[in-house]
């Protein structure tokens, strides 16, 4: 039985959709009929070939703002951008994210900086340049992916994971503010998702550790993953959908797993 998420005509803004987790999020918001702002860096050319393939396959309105998400002027001119040319805005899903790994005494102030720029203090710019739009729509959805590090620690991190807890906290508040508005705030909160960049790093540890790609994954990438698979772009899309379909009306305030198991144990 195929779901009817009845989304057709709503518009989004994906943050960080030019690759992986975003790219996946904003093609199945194209693919149920949302009129979709990209957003993220990378080549020019090959963000507008797929910005017009996805037009092209879809058949909505895909259009792409550049923001960086270390800027908060820039983030309320993606908003503004979205809202001038779709005319309305009814999701805003909060994905730009970057990593460093270090130890704490060793972390470089930059990047301590710049993770918490990009993947918690953009997440609040977001909110607080939609929510007035939304509001006054009587209607919206926001869903920040955080991660499974949103919930539980791992060394070597405290940046990504002092963030991700941080989404967490701001989702839950957020979500208690705007509960009578009709809009709900939600974290997502993967675990291990074969993107791009964790592609690159199945290869290059097989290589340093002289080992198949078949134990680096089960043995290094996912040992904290008990059911030992990678979460699926399919499997988040499902999620998200539900988020931002009236049927997830009722779910506001929460950071969902989607992790194999990995914050049970
Ligand atoms: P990715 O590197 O494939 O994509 C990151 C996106 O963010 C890209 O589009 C990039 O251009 C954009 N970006 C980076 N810095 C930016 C900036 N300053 N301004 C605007 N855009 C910027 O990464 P991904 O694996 O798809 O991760 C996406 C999100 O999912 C991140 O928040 C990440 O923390 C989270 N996550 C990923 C995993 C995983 O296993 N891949 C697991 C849990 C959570």
């Amino acid at each position: 039985m195929a779901v009817d998420y009845r989304l057709e005509g709503q518009a989004a803004v994906i943050t960080g959709s030019t690759s992986g987790i975003g790219q996946a999020m904003a093609g199945a918001l194209a693919e149920q009929g949302v009129n979709v702002v990209l957003n993220g860096f990378g080549d020019a050319a090959q963000i507008e070939a797929d910005r017009a393939a996805l037009a092209a396959r879809t058949g909505v309105k895909v259009l792409y703002y550049g923001a960086d998400m270390t800027k908060p002027d820039e983030i309320a001119d993606l908003i503004g951008f979205a809202h001038r040319e779709l005319g309305r805005l009814d999701i805003l899903v909060c994905n730009a994210g970057v990593q460093h790994v270090a130890a704490v005494d060793e972390f470089p102030d930059a990047k301590w900086d710049q993770i918490i720029a990009i993947n918690l203090t953009s997440v609040f710019h977001g909110a607080k340049h939609a929510l007035p739009i939304m509001k006054a729509q009587g209607r919206g959805r926001i869903v920040n992916i955080a991660s499974a590090h949103g919930l539980v620690a791992s060394p070597f991190k405290s940046a990504y994971v002092a963030a991700k807890h941080g989404v967490v906290g701001f989702t839950k508040s957020c979500a208690l503010e705007v509960a009578r508005a009709g809009i709900t705030v939600n974290a997502i909160c993967p675990g291990y998702v074969k993107t791009p960049l964790v592609e690159m790093q199945i290869g290059d540890q097989a290589r340093t550790r002289g080992i198949s790609p078949e134990r680096v994954v089960e043995d290094v990438i996912l040992a904290v993953q008990p059911n030992k698979s990678f979460v699926s772009y399919d499997q988040l899309a499902a999620l998200m959908l539900y988020l931002v379909s009236d049927q997830g009306g009722s779910t506001t305030g929460a950071a969902l797993t989607i992790d194999g198991g990995w914050t049970a144990a």
